[in-house]
């Protein structure tokens, strides 16, 4: 059996972001409401995408909740 395992990767893009309460835990920097795009791709290719809501933080950009 062969893996395609390498062939297929993910890309996180933000479509969308406004202003939200909250900080970020990691760096205390502002949150906000971001409107994300997963995209999975195979050779290159989307074949899947998936949209969903997460509270991120503007300055590193980590995640702090999810609405998936
Ligand atoms: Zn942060």
């Amino acid at each position: 059996m062969v893996c395609f395992c390498f062939l297929v990767d993910q890309t996180r893009q933000v479509q969308r972001r406004k202003p939200a309460a909250g900080t970020c835990s990691r760096c205390g920097a502002g949150a906000c409401v971001a409107d994300m795009k997963t995209a999975t791709r195979f050779c290159y290719v989307p074949f899947y995408w998936k949209s969903w809501r997460a509270i991120m933080c503007t300055f590193c950009g980590a995640v702090i909740r999810s609405y998936h």
